[in-house]
């Protein structure tokens, strides 16, 4: 077999001083040497580097030197690949299980500076060792095998406990959450009271600033709600512990209902408000108040990232399972059951947009596009990933697609009952 001029190298090894040993004695024979230090990412570094030869440390962080050199040989492509195990030949048989476990040769460490070079060129020449003469091969495959399984079996206990501890983490947020979110209600009652009676004049009657006064007063207190409410529904849907009330309606006057709510903000925002019903008569079968909820926020959110000027429009359309059209096959929602029908309604603005690598984190809990956003527009992340839940759990799929400064296009798209 001949040697190429410049040998590449993958060596594994976790030991940084160890790395820059064989590092400077390899390039100083004009080997290229390429480094990973843990099994997993060695895998990854011989897939994508397709070196001449692979050097192994066997004492590995998470998957074990031996592991991998049996993934590596059961990887395409790389069965020929020579893997050359370095380590301290310890215990009886370490040589050879790790020859059993399908590594070419062993190197002793400590390295003999001396001979390392000529040992690796050794191999890369065609030089192999082998169990198969000696007749101990079962033997040594066997004994691998028992480590194999310790250690899958110690990373298993190791996994299920941590998984243990995320899931009391996780519980015992929910149930912060629900405590906070309380807490957090309870004295908006007697705010509220008290902002009627100011306004309505119960207390007498305000005078000009008085009374602008208790407006911003009651717009500050409409959004305390709002986000307190958010933070209840987030921690109800978490623990799932929200039930739907399903009823029967039709779309178009919902759509009509929640477009009028929001006339005023919009108009003193200067963004124009849009609304297309379905052409044909469209029932759905859902929890009305938790869709309207999803509109709405999906409507505020439209409002408040369109400039002044700008447009938001609501749009509804019955849509065929075996016919679900080109705005939703963009939006990755075109793998439709054939047989069913499904409602899509759209939120589309002339806003900010959002820029493509995190159109799908926005639907993930607390996020929030950008931290300079959520500054400037005040929010918890919470309404998204809301309405996603509530979505998914009428069997629907939201999704978004937007280009950066030209607008977004929110897709809701619920299923309709078999006709
Ligand atoms: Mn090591």
């Amino acid at each position: 077999m001949s040697i190429p001029e410049h040998p590449r190298i993958l060596y594994i090894e976790d030991n940084d001083d160890n790395r820059m040993l064989v590092r400077k004695l390899l390039e100083r024979e004009g080997f290229e040497v390429i480094e990973a230090v843990d099994g997993l990412s060695g895998i990854e570094a011989a897939q994508r580097e397709s070196p001449d030869l692979i050097l192994m440390d066997l004492n590995l962080p998470f998957m074990g030197g031996n592991e991998a050199a049996t993934r590596l040989k059961a990887t395409p492509g790389m069965a020929e690949t020579p893997v050359i195990a370095i380590s301290a030949n310890v215990l009886k048989g370490d040589k050879e299980r790790s020859l059993a476990a399908g590594c070419d040769g062993f190197i002793e460490k400590p390295i003999d500076v001396e001979t390392f070079p000529d040992e690796v060129r050794k191999f890369l020449g065609g030089h192999r060792e082998s169990l198969a003469e000696s007749g101990d091969e079962p033997e040594y495959l066997r004994q691998y095998t028992h480590e194999l399984v310790d250690h899958l079996e110690r990373e298993l206990s190791a996994l299920q406990s941590a998984n243990r501890r995320l899931k009391e983490m996780d519980r015992l947020k929910d149930e912060f959450l629900r405590n906070l979110s309380h807490e957090l209600r309870t004295p908006l009652t007697p705010m509220r009271g008290y902002l009627e009676c100011l306004a309505t004049g119960d207390f007498g009657p305000l005078n000009e600033e008085q009374q602008s006064a208790v407006g911003a007063i009651t717009k500050s207190y409409e959004r305390l709600k709002m986000l307190i409410e958010n933070l209840l529904a987030f921690a109800g849907l978490e623990a799932g512990r929200i039930t739907f009330h399903h009823t029967s309606w039709p779309v178009e006057p919902l759509l009509t209902e929640v477009i009028e709510a929001r006339r005023a903000d919009a108009q003193a925002r200067g963004v124009e408000l849009q609304m297309e019903g379905p052409a044909e008569r469209v029932e759905l079968v859902a929890d009305r108040r938790r869709i309207a909820e999803v509109l709405e926020h999906l409507l505020d959110n439209a409002v408040k990232f369109t400039p002044k000027g700008g447009s938001v429009k609501l749009s509804a359309r019955a849509v065929d399972g075996d016919m679900p059209g080109l705005d939703l096959a963009e939006a990755g929602l075109s793998d439709l059951d054939p047989t069913r029908r499904y409602v899509l309604l759209s939120v589309a603005d002339t806003g900010i947009g959002i820029a493509p690598e995190v159109a799908e984190s926005i639907f993930q809990d607390f996020y929030q596009a950008d931290a300079a956003l959520n500054r400037r527009f005040e929010g918890v992340g919470l309404g998204l990933s809301i309405s996603r839940r509530i979505i998914e759990a009428h069997g629907g799929r939201i999704a978004v697609t937007s280009k950066p400064d030209e607008g977004s296009r929110f897709h809701v798209l619920i299923p309709l009952l078999p006709r």
